[in-house]
Order: structure tokens, then sequence, then C-alpha cells
């Protein structure tokens, strides 16, 4: 015996579309599941046995305000991994139970849950976990230590600062903190050196200020005045 995808659509709305890739019917579908069958006709039987009542397999245009369900069956092949799939019990990423993508879309959960979670709660979980684990490894890239100096066009005056994450993270960070009410087109922001250890990023940082006489005269005055308010030195 063959066995048989069905899929029970239900009408969009009262508007027929005749465009070839507009869709008429819900997605996803009301219900969708497999029967085993000789022929689309005896599979179609045992369909509307199950249901109670009759589904057409096509819809004529002058038909469809009247016709609520449409009925598609389709004959499962090897090649159908996807539908298949759907039918095989997995267990959930998150808790752990076993489930089936196939009930899950039966359940009018609207959601993609499919393939990873049992349930909404669980792809919230999930998603919520892929996240975090995105931003960890961009704050673990190796970034390089670097120091940077960022420059005023206007006036010339010079923020120095180092960091060991994204240069461009931490930039937009100072940009933000220390130089705030400025147009950011008018800077130039450029990596001054990069420290292989990081234990000597302090150090270096120290000559760039040194050499630039960034806080007498740029904008590292502003962060010592800050760090000095709050208790740093
Ligand atoms: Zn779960």
């Amino acid at each position: 015996m063959t066995e048989w995808f069905f899929q029970i659509k239900v009408r969009a709305n009262d508007k027929y579309c005749e465009d070839f890739f507009a869709e008429n019917w819900t997605f996803p579908p009301e219900f969708s599941g497999k029967v085993s069958a000789d022929n689309k006709k005896e599979a179609k039987k045992k369909i509307e046995e199950e249901f109670y009542r009759e589904f057409p397999l096509r819809v004529l245009k002058k038909d469809y305000p009247n016709v609520p369900y449409l009925l598609k069956i389709t004959e499962i092949n090897e090649r159908m991994g996807g539908i298949i799939e759907l039918f095989d019990y997995k267990s959930c990423e998150i808790c752990e139970k076993e489930y089936r993508v196939i009930d899950s879309y039966n359940l009018g959960r609207g959601r993609f849950v499919g393939g990873k979670c049992c349930s909404d709660d669980c792809a919230d979980e999930y998603y919520k976990r892929q996240r975090e684990e995105s931003y960890n490894n961009f704050e673990n890239h190796k970034c390089p230590n670097v120091i940077y100096k960022i420059t005023n066009k206007n006036n010339g005056k010079v923020y120095i600062g180092q960091t060991i994450r994204s240069f461009t993270l931490r930039w937009w960070e100072h940009f933000c903190e220390w130089i705030p009410n400025e147009d950011i087109c008018d800077f130039k922001f450029e990596t001054i050196e990069i420290i292989e250890d990081k234990s000597k990023l302090n150090e270096r940082e120290q000559f760039y200020i040194d050499k630039y006489d960034s806080i007498n005269t740029g904008y590292n005055k502003l962060r010592a005045e800050k760090e000095k308010k709050n208790g740093k030195n």
C-alpha cells in the first residue's frame, strides 16, 4: 500500500485569485496527516470517512464562494524527506519531550517551532539561547587588542582608547559617552597599535595619551573628569 500526505485547507477570503502565485487557501492548513491506500481515490474516501464529510480536490472559480474546504492529496515518496520528517518523533531541544512537528501544525501553532522544539514556550527559550550564543560568539571572537584614536577633523582634538573587543563596538560606546552632541561625520576613527600582550594595554594607552596630550587638549579630559567623579583614579 502507498502512503498519502493530505492537507485540508480552508478558504482564505471571499476573493478568488487567478494569479498563479496567489494563495486562496489559508496556511498552515486546517489539518495535515497521512493515510495508507492503494490509490488516490481510496485515500480520499478514507479521509472523508475520518472527517465525516466530503472534500473537493479542485474548486472552480464560480464555486469558490460556496466551498469552505479544499483537499490536497500527494503520494509520499522517498524524495519528500521534508514531509516524511513531519511525522517522525523527535526530542525537543529544550525540554527533551518527544513530539511530532505535524502535531504542532495541527494544534494551530502559528510559529515555526518545527524541527527544534515541542511548543511555543520551548521555542521562545530556544531563540533566546540562540541570541545569547551568537552574542557570546561575537564577544569572544578573536578581536585583536588595540589602541585606537578618535580625532575631531575640525579642531584636531583627540581621544585615545583601548579595547580587547570589537574596535567599532567600543568606539561607538565611547563616542556616545565621551563625545556627545557631536556629528559623527566630523570624526576620524583609527586603530593606531595592535597589542599582542594584553597586560601592556594600559601602558601603551598611556603612551599615546601623553604623546597626543589628549587629557590636557583632547577628549580624554572628559573621561578623566568622569572617572574622578565616579571615584576611580
Ligand atoms: Zn519542549
